[in-house]
């Protein structure tokens, strides 16, 4: 993987000085047009990491670094240009009236010029499929073609990094797989890393890389397929594999595939979604 675009050293959190430590010396980083997916279960600091990403919070100790910035008080706004933030409930992140006025807010803020800002937010919500409801207003959608439109909010202001909170979490099983499906084609189609946080390990199978966090600590990093063939250990961890993994387990384990081909868990993932 080529450059990183963001390194999480030796952090350690805590939300109070006599509370105890929510991230304990956690270390990674993240290279440019990576899909990296957080699992842990609840607890375990995920909601904590995505706010430190983008200077909601500062670590007490270790550094973050931004294409080598270091998230500080003072860097906060350079780094908010980077890093974009889609949360969980879509209701909550509407500014405009339309859901042109919506995607175009972030780019007056920056006094973006009018013709980049038109260009930009037409290839945006083409990214995410929603070019034929620049006029209707947001609050109209479904739940899927919300988070649709707060994707493209973040894409238009060109960000480095995109981080969806549990982006899913409140969304019916169509407008997940939705949001996976958009997720999916911007990371093929733009250059911007993205990292998603998740209790749902269903929604990792695509990433490029999963990191497990465990009691504050990251448990595990690595590939979807390492990390599932942890079942084991992830059980203990309060954490369930994949549907689709151990659907394909089960089925060769009994022997049950009719042809003999072994079955291809690779191209059940991508029946999946
Ligand atoms: P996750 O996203 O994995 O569920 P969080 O990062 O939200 O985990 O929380 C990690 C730990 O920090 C939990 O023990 C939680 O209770 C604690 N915590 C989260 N927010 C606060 C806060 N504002 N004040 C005090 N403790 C907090």
């Amino acid at each position: 993987m080529g450059k990183k675009v963001m390194k999480f050293q030796d952090v350690w959190f805590r939300y109070g000085e006599d509370l105890p430590w929510v991230l304990q010396d956690v270390s990674f980083e993240i290279s440019a047009s990576e899909w990296v997916a957080v699992i842990g279960h609840n607890g375990s600091g995920k909601s904590t990491i995505a706010k430190l990403m983008n200077g909601l919070l500062f670590p007490q100790k270790g550094k973050i670094l931004i294409n080598g910035l270091e998230v500080n008080e003072e860097t906060i706004w350079d780094v908010r240009k980077q890093v974009g933030m889609v949360f969980q409930n879509p209701d909550n992140q509407f500014v405009g009236t339309t859901v042109r006025d919506d995607v175009a807010f972030g780019l007056e803020n920056r006094g973006i010029p009018r013709e980049e800002m038109i260009r930009r937010l037409k290839s945006s919500l083409a990214a995410v499929r929603m070019e034929d409801f620049e006029l209707q207003e947001p609050h109209r959608l479904s739940g899927g073609q919300k988070q649709r439109v707060a994707i493209a909010g973040v894409l238009a202001v060109s960000p480095q990094v995109i981080i969806l909170d549990e982006a899913t979490a409140m969304l019916d099983p169509s407008g997940r797989k939705e949001i996976i499906e958009t997720v999916k084609t911007v990371k093929e189609q733009d250059d911007v890393s993205l990292v998603t946080i998740t209790h749902d390990l269903n929604e990792v199978t695509l990433a490029d890389r999963v990191l497990v966090m465990n009691e504050g600590k990251v448990w595990m990093e690595a590939p979807p397929r390492s990390i599932f063939a942890k079942r084991d250990e992830l059980k203990e961890i309060g954490l369930d594999i994949p549907f689709v993994t151990k659907l394909s387990a089960e089925l060769t384990d009994r022997d049950v595939i009719l042809d003999s081909e072994p079955l291809n868990h690779d191209e059940l993932l991508e029946e999946l979604w």
